[in-house]
C-alpha cells in the first residue's frame, strides 16, 4: 500500500487531481488531500494507533506520505493538553485546556506543516524549496529543509522578529527582508519561480501543511479518548490549523471513531489591527477583503488576505462557531497575565484567544461549563520585541537593601 491518499480535490469546485505528481493549486485556490476511509478503518484502529510513538506520524493512515517514504522529523507531536483553573478562574470557565504547541521543534505548531510540506517535497524530488513568512513558518522552513538537505529561500516583512530571522540564518536558509507585508513576499517567490527552481511552499499553496496541520485535530481528539470539546479558540493568520482541524473531525466521523457526535465550535480569533476574516464574517461573506495598513505585534496574525479565507469561514460557520477581533492595544498584557496564571509560554497570537474568550464569556456565547480549548501556537520568548525590560538592578552584590527587593 503506497499510502491511503486516493485523490487530490480542488477546494473552490471539487475538480478531482491525481496526487502521485507535483500538484500546487486549481484556479488559484487551495487543494484538499482525499483518503479512501474505508480503507483506513480496515487497515488501522485507536487501539493500534495508542500504541505507537508519540510523534504526529502515529496517524500515518490519515497522512499523505506513501508507505515506503521515511518522514523528515526533529520528532514533533504530541504537544501537551493541559489544565488551565488558574486562567479559566480569570476568564470564568471551569473546563478550560491549553493544547501547547509551544513545545514543539522550532517553538511554534508551523512544524508541524512543514515536517510533512518538506518530506512530500523530498519524496517529489524536490531540491530547492520558497516561503513567504510572518516569522515562524520560515523558521520551521529552515529547520526541515537543513534536516532534508534542501535549499530553502525564505522572504519575510523587515519588522519581522528577530528570533525568527536568527533561526532561519542559522539553519543554513537564504534569507531576505521585505520591504512590506507577507502579502508583498508571496509575489516575490510566484514571479521568480520559473528562473529560481524554486518550489512555492506557501500557506495552502501545496496540499500537504494541511494534513500536518491536521494532526492537531487528531491527537485532540485522541487526548480527550475521542470525545471533542465544546469550543476551540484558534488565533487565525492563513488559517490552515482551524482548517485542518475542521478536516481533521470530519475524517474522524466518517471512520467513526469518534464516541459522541459533537462537534465544536470554532473560533477564528484574530486582531483589530488585521481582521479581514472577522470582517468577512460579520459581512455574510465567503471571501474576505484584504485588510489595509495590517498591523498587529502577533506577527502569526498579520495577514491581510489569506487565500484560503473561504476554507476558514466555511469551517467556522458549519461548527457553528464565530470569528471574532480583539483590540491590539490589549494583546501585550493578557499575554503576560496568561504566563503568569499558568507557566505556560503563550504567544502574542494565542493571547488573542485569551482576549476572546473572556470577551464572549461575558457575552454568555461560551458557557462557564463548556470544555473550552484554547491553542497556544508558539512560544512567548521567540517574541522578545513585545515585552520591553527595564528591570531593577542590584549594584552592590554585597550590600543588598532586602527590604527594598518585597
Ligand atoms: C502562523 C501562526 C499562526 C496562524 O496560523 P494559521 O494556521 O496559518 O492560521 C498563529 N500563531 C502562530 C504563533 C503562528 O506562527
Amino acid at each position: 500500500m503506497p499510502s491511503f491518499v486516493t485523490h487530490l480535490e480542488a477546494a473552490i469546485d471539487g475538480t478531482r487531481l491525481p496526487h502521485d505528481m507535483i500538484q500546487t493549486m486549481h484556479k488559484d485556490r487551495p487543494l484538499w488531500v482525499r483518503y479512501d476511509l474505508d480503507a483506513v478503518r480496515r487497515a488501522v484502529d485507536p487501539q493500534q494507533i495508542a500504541m505507537r510513538p508519540p510523534t504526529l506520524w502515529r496517524y500515518r493512515e490519515l497522512l499523505p506520505q506513501p508507505d515506503d517514504v521515511k518522514p523528515v522529523t526533529l520528532g514533533e507531536g504530541m504537544t501537551p493538553l493541559l489544565p488551565a483553573p488558574r486562567l479559566g478562574k480569570e476568564l470564568g470557565l471551569v473546563d478550560l485546556w491549553i493544547k501547547d504547541e509551544s513545545q514543539l521543534p522550532t517553538g511554534s505548531f508551523k512544524s508541524r506543516g512543514l515536517a510533512m510540506a518538506i518530506t512530500m517535497a523530498g519524496h517529489f524530488g524536490i531540491s530547492r524549496v520558497a516561503i513567504p513568512t510572518a516569522g515562524n513558518a520560515g523558521g520551521a522552513l529552515a529547520a526541515y529543509a537543513a534536516r532534508a538537505g534542501i535549499e530553502a529561500f525564505v522572504f519575510m516583512p523587515r519588522d519581522t522578529p528577530v528570533v525568527n530571522q536568527m533561526e532561519c540564518v542559522a539553519a543554513g536558509a537564504k534569507v531576505y527582508l521585505v520591504n512590506g507585508l507577507i502579502t508583498d513576499c508571496g509575489p516575490i517567490i510566484r514571479k521568480g519561480t520559473e528562473q529560481m527552481g524554486w518550489f512555492d511552499c506557501s500557506t495552502l499553496k501545496e496540499p500537504y501543511r494541511l494534513e500536518g496541520k491536521k494532526t492537531m485535530g487528531l491527537e485532540l481528539a485522541e487526548q480527550f479518548e475521542w470525545q471533542l470539546p465544546d469550543v476551540i479558540l484558534y488565533p487565525t493568520g492563513g488559517g490552515t490549523g482551524l482548517i485542518g482541524m475542521w478536516k481533521a473531525f470530519s475524517e474522524l466521523r466518517a471512520l467513526g471513531w469518534l464516541k459522541s457526535e459533537k462537534t465544536p465550535r470554532m473560533i477564528a480569533v484574530q486582531s483589530d489591527g488585521c481582521a479581514p476574516i472577522p470582517q468577512a464574517f460579520e459581512a455574510g461573506d465567503r471571501f474576505a477583503r484584504p485588510w489595509e495598513n495590517a498591523c498587529t505585534c502577533a506577527s502569526g496574525l498579520r495577514v491581510p488576505a489569506a487565500v484560503g479565507d473561504f476554507m476558514i469561514l466555511d469551517a467556522v460557520r458549519e461548527s457553528g462557531g464565530l470569528a471574532v477581533a480583539v483590540p491590539e492595544s490589549e494583546i501585550v498584557e493578557a499575554m503576560r497575565s496568561a504566563i503568569s496564571a499558568e507557566g505556560i509560554s503563550f504567544c502574542p497570537e494565542a493571547a488573542t484567544c485569551v482576549l476572546a474568550a473572556r470577551k464572549l464569556v461575558a457575552q454568555r456565547r461560551i458557557a462557564r461549563d463548556e470544555r473550552v480549548v484554547l491553542f497556544n501556537t508558539g512560544a512567548a520568548i521567540k517574541y522578545v520585541e513585545t515585552m520591553p525590560l527595564d528591570l531593577p538592578t542590584i549594584d552592590n552584590p554585597h550590600a543588598v537593601d532586602y527590604a527594598a527587593l518585597d
